[in-house]
C-alpha cells in the first residue's frame, strides 16, 4: 500500500516513515522542509534499508500536489505537516492558519480529486484547552487558547463536516500528547531550530552541555512536587498509533478520534531525575515562575485507543530518556553535523 505522508522528514514523520517502511508500506514523502532536514531522510532509507520516493514542495502548492497524486497511485495519507510552535503562533497567527488550515485545504480538496479517502491526521492534546480534567477522555470539551491550538481545532472541525457531507471517507484524528525520545538507533530525532521550547530538548541540551541548567516553570502547582505533570509519549510508540490507525480505517469508512497517550502523568522534576539516571549526570535545574498558558496536569484516558485500534503505548519513561539522550550524544547539533 503506498503513504503520502506530508511532513515525512520532521520529528514524527520520519520516525512513522521508518516505521512504515517496516512494515511492508511503501512511502511517498511531502516536505518544503521549513522545519527539518534532507538528512533525516537519508538515514530513513539507510535504516530501512530501502528508498523512499521525496517531493520538496509546500503541501500548499496545489500544482505540486495533483503532480504528486498523479505520478503515483496514494492509497492513504497521513498529514504530519504544519507548523507547531505555540509561542511563534501567537506572534504570527496568520502564518498558523495559513500554513496549517490552508494546507489542509489543498490536501482534502486534492485527495477529494483522487478519490483517495482515506487519512489521518496530527492532532493534538492542546484541542482540550486548558479545563479538561486528567485523564482526559476523547469526549470531553474541546477549547482552543492559542492560534497554534485554534488551527488543529478548525482542521477537525473541517475534517468532521467532510465526513458528515460523505461518509464513505476514513477519517483518524489522532491527538497526541507530548511526543518524546527517538529511534533506539540514535540516528534519527527530535532537532529543535534554537532555543527548545518542549521539555525533554531542553534537558538533552543541558545534558550535552549546550546549555547551562533547566528552567523549570512553577514549582507551586496542585501536583505531587508542585511542578508541570504531563504525559510524555515515545515517539515510536506514536508511529506505531499511526499504523494502527491506518489499519483500522483500511477495514471500514469512519471518523476515528483518539487519544495517543500513555495515561501516566510524570513532573518536570520526575522527568529530570530519570533523564539523570539514563544519562548517568547530574542535570542543573533551578524553579522559576510559572509559564503563561501552562496547565498543572494533562495526562490521557487510552480506554478507546485500546478497544478501537488496538493499540497501546509499549515504552516507559526509562526508554524514553535513554533514546532521546542516544540521539543527543550522537547528534549533538541535531543534523547539521554527522554525529
Ligand atoms: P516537525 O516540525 O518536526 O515536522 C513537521 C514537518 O512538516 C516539517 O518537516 C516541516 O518542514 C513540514 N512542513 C511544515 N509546513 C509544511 C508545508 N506547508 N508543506 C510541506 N511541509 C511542511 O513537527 P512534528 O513534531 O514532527 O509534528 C508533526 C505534526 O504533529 C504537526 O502537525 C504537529 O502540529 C503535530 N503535533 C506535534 C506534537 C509535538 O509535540 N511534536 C504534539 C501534538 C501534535
Ligand atoms: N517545562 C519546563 N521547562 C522548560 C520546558 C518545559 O519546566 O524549559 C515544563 C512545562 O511547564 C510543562 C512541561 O515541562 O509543565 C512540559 O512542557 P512542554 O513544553 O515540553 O510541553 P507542553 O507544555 O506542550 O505540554
Amino acid at each position: 500500500m503506498k503513504i503520502l505522508v506530508t511532513g515525512g522528514a520532521g520529528y514524527i514523520g520520519s520516525h512513522t516513515c521508518l516505521a512504515l517502511l517496516n512494515e511492508g508500506y511503501e512511502v511517498v514523502i511531502v516536505d518544503n522542509l521549513c522545519n527539518s532536514s534532507i538528512e533525516s531522510i537519508k538515514r530513513i532509507e539507510i535504516l530501512a534499508n530501502q528508498s523512499v520516493i521525496f517531493y520538496n514542495a509546500d503541501v500548499r502548492d496545489m500544482v505540486s500536489l495533483e503532480n504528486v497524486f498523479h505520478e503515483n497511485s496514494i492509497e492513504a495519507v497521513i498529514h504530519f505537516a504544519g507548523l507547531k510552535s505555540v509561542n511563534e503562533s501567537i506572534n504570527i497567527p496568520i502564518n498558523y492558519y495559513e500554513n496549517n488550515v490552508g494546507s489542509s485545504i489543498a490536501l482534502f480538496n486534492i485527495m477529494s480529486k483522487f478519490n483517495c479517502k482515506i487519512l489521518v491526521f496530527s492532532s493534538s492534546a492542546t484541542v482540550y484547552g486548558d479545563t479538561a480534567m486528567s485523564p482526559i477522555k476523547e469526549g470531553s470539551q474541546l477549547s482552543a487558547n492559542n492560534p497554534y491550538g485554534r488551527s488543529k481545532l478548525m482542521i477537525e472541525e473541517i475534517l468532521q463536516d467532510l465526513y458528515v457531507s460523505d461518509d464513505t471517507w476514513h477519517i483518524g484524528r489522532l491527538r497526541y500528547f507530548n511526543p518524546v525520545g527517538a529511534h533506539k538507533s540514535g540516528m534519527i530525532g527530535e532537532d529543535p531550530n534554537g532555543i527548545p521550547n518542549n521539555l525533554f530538548p531542553y534537558i538533552s541540551q543541558v545534558a550535552v552541555g549546550r546549555r547551562k541548567k533547566v528552567n523549570i516553570f512553577g514549582g507551586d502547582y496542585d501536583t505531587h512536587d508542585g511542578t508541570g505533570v504531563r504525559d510524555y509519549i515515545h515517539v515510536m510508540d506514536i508511529a506505531d498509533g499511526h499504523i494502527k490507525a491506518l489499519e483500522a480505517l483500511n477495514i471500514k469508512s469512519q471518523l476515528l478520534t483518539i487519544n495517543l497517550g500513555t495515561g501516566n502523568g510524570y513532573s518536570v522534576l520526575d522527568v529530570i531525575k530519570a533523564f539523570e539516571s539514563a544519562s548517568g549526570l547530574k542535570i542543573p535545574y533551578k524553579i522559576v515562575g510559572r509559564r503563561e498558558g501552562d496547565i498543572a496536569s494533562c495526562y490521557a484516558d487510552t480506554a478507546l485507543a485500546s478497544s478501537s485500534i488496538n493499540w497501546n503505548a509499549s515504552y516507559n519513561l526509562e526508554s524514553m530518556c535513554k533514546d532521546a539522550w542516544k540521539w543527543q550524544t550522537l547528534n549533538p547539533n541535531g543534523y547539521q553535523k554527522i554525529g
